[in-house]
């Protein structure tokens, strides 16, 4: 079997321990299986980066050991998603919006992500207002999948998220769209990234279906929490990754994956620990774990 993987960072800022142990379980799962792992630097936000983060972040992933096998990054690829957005809005699969942030949050009903779009230009754009962004329909049907971790998991698009944004009223093309295009232009058939994103893979596979990509196999980790179970991210204040030793970095995210190391291969060095974990990565052990408390 093909085994395409990748991890796919926004550079919003430095890599924190989150995001290493999406990392690092993405290409352990990779590299088991004799697979490539692709680099995707997911750029296409700029209000929302940090100038030098994605720079910053190659250099973190090289310190650490990581060897990918190419990188794409998705500033050169905002033609592909203009055309995927294009042929959604020609097929009626999506339409143009005039509504602004308050209109929608005025008049709607709450989903499980914020307010679900209440349909005012799916029929059309109201006399005398003009495009502000791109949105797709949500359709009425339930939407199920298999995460290998997570088992099934079901979504009903229109009540639970409603008609979802695709390209932003600034221009910007959204993450969900952005991420469908590129996972099939990489060809890649496993997504292997935290359980923070578990909602979003209904429609992205609801987007695979559209544009006519196949649907890659899903395997959400657990996400990284402090004690209060609250996510880390750069705004809980996750700290910065200790570089100076690689070693032991690596050994948290692969404590986290609970993956046992043997005392002595921390001190041992990156590539005999690297050599370890990809021999006896053992996913199974995560079944049905969504989320746990760093050490
Ligand atoms: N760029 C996204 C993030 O950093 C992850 C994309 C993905 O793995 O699908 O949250």
């Amino acid at each position: 079997m093909t085994y395409v993987g990748r991890f796919a960072p926004s550079p919003t800022g430095p890599l924190h321990f989150g995001s290493l142990v999406a990392a690092v379980g993405s290409y352990l799962d990779a590299r088991a299986s004799g697979g490539a792992w692709l680099l995707r630097m997911e750029d296409l936000d700029p209000p929302r980066e940090v100038p030098g983060a994605a720079e910053d972040m190659l250099k973190t992933l090289e310190i650490l050991g990581f060897q990918w096998d190419s990188l794409l990054k998705q500033s050169s690829r905002l033609e592909a998603y203009a055309e995927a957005a294009e042929r959604l809005v020609r097929d009626g699969a999506a339409f143009p919006c005039a509504c602004s942030r308050r209109e929608i949050a005025d008049s709607s009903v709450r989903g499980i992500e914020g307010p679900v779009y209440p349909g005012t230009c799916r029929a059309g754009l109201p006399p005398g207002r003009n495009t502000q962004a791109l949105r797709l329909k949500a359709p009425a049907e339930t939407l199920c999948f298999q995460d290998r971790l997570q088992g099934r998991i079901c979504q009903q698009l229109a009540r639970d998220i409603g008609d979802f944004i695709i390209r932003r009223a600034d221009g910007c093309f959204a993450y969900q769209l952005a991420v469908v295009v590129d996972d099939a232009y990489q060809g890649i058939t496993h997504v292997v990234r935290g359980a923070d994103l578990l909602l979003s893979t209904p429609r992205q596979i609801l987007l695979q279906r559209l544009l006519g990509h196949p649907t890659p196999v899903y395997i959400h980790l657990p996400v990284a929490v402090d004690r209060n179970g609250e996510k880390l991210s750069k705004q809980t204040g996750a700290e910065a990754l200790d570089l100076s030793r690689p070693a032991q970095t690596l050994w948290r995210a692969l404590r986290f994956l609970r993956q046992e190391p043997p005392a002595g291969l921390e001190e041992a060095g990156l590539a005999e620990l690297w050599a370890w974990a990809i021999e006896h990565w053992d996913m199974e052990i995560l079944n049905g774990v969504r989320e746990h408390a760093i050490d």
